[in-house]
């Protein structure tokens, strides 16, 4: 009897947390969630929509990406429908051989690059093991990721050969009614007015800047034509690269745009309708 006892109270609390759970994650249901993670120096943002498809965007450099993850993430949900790694450089692929070891990945899509980095040799073969879904990111590519919610990506139009794998560097705008964000990997200076030159709508209220605010990215010209409310900075405190860089951040703030930076502010998140943004927490 005890022993019974002992049982419906661990259920009782089993219940419980994951009730709570639900009520923490399940609120906003009609709304997309964007989340551009604290993994220090390097890139991560997770994207969830409201049916619940969840997208990631590179994995930063180590395990940190997990525990990112598990603050955005009920933790009995270990699948995610579609990862993308906008280029091979350890700082966004690093973290997502980890994603693969300990997520089920539904899609995994790159820009094709088969650069010589010993993490993405590692990434790919367990991606094989795994018989994971792959694909090639090119220009035009359109993915529905829910009912009105769209992916276009951008940039690379085709594959480059180069030892810098920046130069097919996955760039992709994600849409939801009125409200873009457009999310540039590693992109820079180059990049960004080849988009501007191919007079691709670029204009967005989120803007994921090119390659953590470094001095090569974010030209005038281009900010110009995306016009973004926000500039999000994806970047490790007292780095040794010394992102971002005062030019960028002087460019950022003459173009309008809100600047959020990751090792200031952590985790940054957006829920939005496809009609109002809103960034949780502002005050
Ligand atoms: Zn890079």
């Amino acid at each position: 009897m005890k022993r019974n006892f002992k049982y419906i109270f661990v259920l009782i609390l089993l219940a419980v947390a994951v009730i709570s759970w639900r009520e923490a994650f399940g609120r906003d249901r009609d709304k997309l969630k964007f989340y551009m993670l604290d993994v220090g120096q390097g890139d991560a943002i997770f994207i969830e929509t409201p049916s619940g498809n969840q997208i990631l965007f590179d994995g930063g450099q180590d395990r940190k990406i997990l525990e990112e993850l598990g603050k955005v993430m009920p933790f009995y949900d270990r699948s995610i429908d579609l990862v993308i790694l906008t280029h091979p450089h350890l700082d966004h692929a690093g973290g997502l051989l980890e994603v693969l070891k300990n997520y089920e990945v539904g899609e995994l899509m790159d820009g094709g690059d088969s650069y010589n980095l010993a993490e993405y040799g590692e990434l790919k073969k367990l991606m094989e093991e795994k018989k994971i879904k792959y694909e090639v990111a090119r220009r035009g590519l359109k993915i529905s990721l829910d009912k009105g919610i769209s992916l276009l990506v951008l940039a690379p139009d085709k594959l480059i050969k180069s030892d810098n794998p920046h130069d097919n560097n996955v760039v992709s705008r994600l849409s939801y009614g009125r409200i873009d964000f457009l999310l540039m990997g590693d992109g820079e200076k180059g990049e960004e007015l080849k988009l501007v030159q191919a007079g691709d709508n670029l204009e967005s209220e989120v803007l994921k800047v090119g390659h953590h605010g470094s001095k090569t990215s974010s030209n005038p010209l281009f900010l110009e034509e995306v016009n973004p409310e926000y500039a999000l900075i994806s970047v490790g405190a007292k780095n040794r690269y010394g992102h971002p860089a005062q030019i960028t951040l002087d460019n950022l703030l003459a173009a309008g745009a809100k600047i959020l930076r990751t090792d200031i502010d952590s985790i940054i998140e957006f829920k939005t309708d496809g009609d109002s943004l809103t960034l949780v927490g502002e005050k």
